[in-house]
């Protein structure tokens, strides 16, 4: 059967979005299918900001592959015009010789990157709402900060859309199959189509779409909380206050962002929350819940700890190490994996999109994704 598309791409989240607009620019005949609507609320890529940083704890091998994000997601935005990302600075905060502080020191000590080191002094002063520990340190980026998730998803479509890509919402993908000969037959709800090259980009729905693989995926609940900050809010404005990842004693890594214009004070624990399915998946938050976080916030930014104003569930996808899924299929040099990413995916979309496009055109890429190996 003759390929009716070059590429499809399944899934139009964070990654698929992102995947699209690169294979479009690349002049290549691509389709994405979406089961949901543009920038929807119900996978890993909702909920109005994600930290993008460059000092990177979870392994320096990361950071050639940030420098080239944030370089994408500058070029994102010159060309839709839509802000995408505020650089507020990063403060990595915890004890001495604590996994968030020292993996950060240590990224950016390896490639050169610029930082500050805060003793807890230094960060009371210039921050006088935070209330580290006297033995808490920090490392501080200037050019850590955060992206707007639904604006990105919207802005890579937006540009697929104007370079040729054709993208349908409300359309599920049921099956996939190699076609004999080459090239694969991706059957929807809507109809079966026939592409040279599959890209999935399934976030959470990875383990369902492609079961064959037996990746050792969990799925894990994260909520993310918004509070009213009490008098000072002006504190908080993000000209002012950066945003901060902290490994505290006796409370799960947490981490926040400043306020947003009509929004109060974002927070969230990374990792941690309960293991379950996308079907599955309870979209309620409880009081515990909320409780819990406030006593975080209230002994770490007492005056953010007031009132909740809304809370919202996602997903993180786990892999054992918590690195990334990236490359051709084992059992397909048709069909390109990216998932598993493990709670810190979202900065990436805007490079992982190239790597997607390069390995569906050409089979590899000159970027450094051999940690991401499907088989590892
Ligand atoms: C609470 C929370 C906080 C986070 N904070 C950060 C952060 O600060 N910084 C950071 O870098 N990362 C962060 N992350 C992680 C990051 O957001 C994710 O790694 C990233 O969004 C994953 O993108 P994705 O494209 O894989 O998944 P998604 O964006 O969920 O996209 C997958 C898409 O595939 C579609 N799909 C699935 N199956 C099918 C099918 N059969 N047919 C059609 N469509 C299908 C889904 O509907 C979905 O739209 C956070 C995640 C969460 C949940």
């Amino acid at each position: 059967m003759a390929a009716t598309y070059d590429v499809v791409v399944l899934g139009l989240g964070g990654m698929g979005s992102a995947a699209l607009a690169h294979l479009a620019a690349r002049g290549v005949k691509v389709l994405g299918l979406e089961q949901f609507s543009p920038a929807h609320a119900l996978g890993s890529s909702h909920g109005q900001s994600r930290i993008i940083r460059k000092a990177y704890f979870e392994d320096p091998a990361y950071v050639p592959l940030l420098l080239r994000a944030y370089e994408l997601w500058e070029a994102l935005e010159r060309r839709t015009g839509r802000p995408l990302m505020l650089r507020t600075g990063g403060l990595m905060l915890g004890p001495e010789g604590s996994a968030v502080v020292e993996g950060s020191a240590r990224s950016a000590r390896e490639h050169g990157l610029a930082h500050e080191w805060l003793t807890a002094g230094d960060i009371r002063r210039r921050y006088p709402v935070m209330r580290p520990e006297p033995d808490e340190v920090a490392v501080f980026e200037a050019d850590a900060g955060l992206l707007f998730p639904e604006a990105c998803v919207l802005a890579h479509l937006e540009a697929a859309v104007a370079d040729g890509a054709e993208a349908r919402f409300g359309a599920r993908v049921t099956g996939w199959e190699a076609i004999a000969g080459g090239g694969v037959r991706v059957r929807t709800d809507q109809g079966t189509v026939a592409a040279g090259r599959l890209v999935i980009c399934a976030g959470a729905w990875l383990g369902a779409v492609a079961p064959e693989l037996g990746l050792p995926l969990q799925v894990e609940r994260n909520v993310m909380h918004w509070f009213e900050p009490a008098a000072s809010s002006e504190a908080f404005a993000p000209d002012r206050f950066p945003i901060y990842l902290a490994e505290r004693r006796g409370t799960p890594v947490f981490y926040g962002f400043p306020a947003l214009p009509g929004e109060g004070v974002k927070v969230a624990f990374h990792h941690s929350g309960q293991i379950t399915t996308p079907d599955a998946i309870d979209r309620q938050v409880s009081a515990e819940e909320v409780a819990a976080m406030r006593q975080t916030l209230a002994a770490w930014l007492p005056d953010a700890a007031g009132e909740c104003l809304r809370s919202t569930a996602c997903m993180y996808t786990n892999t054992p190490d918590e690195h990334f899924v990236i490359g051709l299929h084992p059992g397909d040099p048709n069909v390109v994996l990216a998932g598993g990413f493990s709670g810190h995916g979202f900065k990436f979309c805007s490079v992982v999109g190239e790597v997607l496009a390069d390995l569906a055109m050409d089979g590899g890429t000159r970027h450094p994704v051999g940690l991401f190996r499907p088989g590892r």
